[in-house]
């Protein structure tokens, strides 16, 4: 029997699941390895955040996936890979061998300027622990009659986190007890079009979001821009660029110049044949691109199918992912802004469009539907 071993559920995992599901490889037994027994969709959560969905909607539980595509799963984190021994390191289970690996642990945030706060500091991953943060902090906010908050970054995710944060407040408490601020250090929306930058732009005065530009580093009373101006807050939520697990340094595969798993076409590692990863982990040297979910979700057939191919001696297929990307964006109630290439759009149309991708993605991995 060979050994697979899929560390991570990430977004391509889910779709190697689902085709394990849909027709078992013979002769291959395969392992998951996650810390949680759900994956909770990224894409969806500024949804439930600002109360359109409940957690479960946004959640793809792994058991049932699991049962039908005859994976092993080991609930527990990766802390090292030992590539030229050919195992992984879990937190509690101890060294896992395999002949093929495949990475989908995602991204870790980058907090270290912002941990130096006495505020309530709520980093976006993991997800989960952000989940229980946000109750909690949603619930004091409650008690208190009065909400300050700041989202410290500039990408797609800090914008829609604090439409969503602004939205939920107001119903919770009424516009004027709250006060929602976006800090942007590299700029608002990066690598995005004029176009999309200016409509959020609108879009943030609109909601009463102040847009603060300026890199921040955590304080006692909140946070502190390089200039000295203070922001006093009582909750800071940290959608800050990207940086990768520390365990990567000592796995022994090739990495990217940011620090993640150089991969090339086919999601290969460029340093072992046998080593296979996607999404927000992976950095394809090839064709660089953005890590975002979107490339996550693209990556998962190609995936599944070149791991297949790697434990049955064949050579893995090309892929090149997409060079544009849709972003559909959350703005709080139920509208979104829409964005390919230099056109965006929005209303409530794009909102309707972006409920409906969502769910159809997260009905794929549920495999007992009870409607
Ligand atoms: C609020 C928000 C909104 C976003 N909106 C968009 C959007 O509109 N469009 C877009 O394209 N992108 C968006 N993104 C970015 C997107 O979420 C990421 O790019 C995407 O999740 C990356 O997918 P992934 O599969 O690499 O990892 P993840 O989705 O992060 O999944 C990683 C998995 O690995 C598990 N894991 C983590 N560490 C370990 C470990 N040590 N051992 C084992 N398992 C581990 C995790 O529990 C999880 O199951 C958004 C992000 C956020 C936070």
């Amino acid at each position: 029997m060979k050994q697979l071993v899929l560390a991570g559920a990430g977004h391509a995992h889910l779709h190697v699941l689902k085709a394990l599901a849909e027709r078992p490889w013979p002769d291959v037994e395969v392992t998951l390895v996650s810390p949680y027994s759900r994956q909770i969709y990224s894409g969806m959560l500024p949804g439930w955040m600002a109360g359109h969905y409940s957690l479960d909607q946004c959640a793809a539980v792994l058991q049932p996936l699991l049962a039908a595509a005859g994976v092993r799963f080991v609930q527990d984190s990766v802390v090292g890979v030992d590539a030229p021994r050919r195992v992984i390191q879990t937190e509690n289970c101890g060294e896992i061998a395999y002949d093929a690996l495949s990475l989908d642990t995602g991204a870790q945030v980058e907090l270290s300027s912002l941990v130096s706060t006495d505020a309530t500091l709520l980093s976006i991953r993991p997800i989960e622990d952000f989940v229980v943060g946000w109750r909690r902090q949603l619930e004091l906010f409650k008690q208190r009659g009065v909400a300050s908050l700041a989202v410290v970054g500039g990408g797609a995710a800090g914008v829609e986190l604090a439409l969503a944060a602004r939205y939920r407040l107001n119903r919770e408490l009424g516009e004027s007890k709250v006060w929602v601020k976006l800090v942007v250090g590299g700029g608002l929306l990066p690598g995005h079009g004029p176009s999309i930058v200016a409509r959020v732009t609108k879009t943030l005065a609109r909601h009463r979001i102040e847009l603060v530009k300026g890199y921040a580093s955590g304080c006692l009373s909140g946070l502190e821009l390089r200039d000295g101006m203070m922001i006093p807050v009582d909750c800071i939520i940290a959608a800050t660029g990207v940086k990768p697990a520390t365990w990567l340094a000592d796995s022994g595969l090739a990495l990217a110049p940011d620090g993640f798993i150089a991969v090339e076409d086919g999601q290969k590692s460029v340093s072992h044949k046998e080593v296979f990863a996607a999404g927000d982990i992976a950095s394809r040297i090839d064709v660089p691109h953005a890590k975002s979910g979107v490339y996550a979700v693209r990556a998962g057939p190609v995936l599944a199918r070149n791991l297949n191919r790697a434990l049955t001696g064949q050579v893995p297929q090309n892929y090149q992912p997409q060079k544009r990307s849709l972003y559909l964006l959350a703005t709080g109630p139920k509208e979104a802004i829409m964005s390919w290439g230099r056109f965006s759009a929005s209303g409530r149309w794009a909102w309707l469009w972006k409920d409906w991708i969502d769910r159809r993605f997260m009905r794929q991995y549920d495999i007992n539907p009870t409607s």
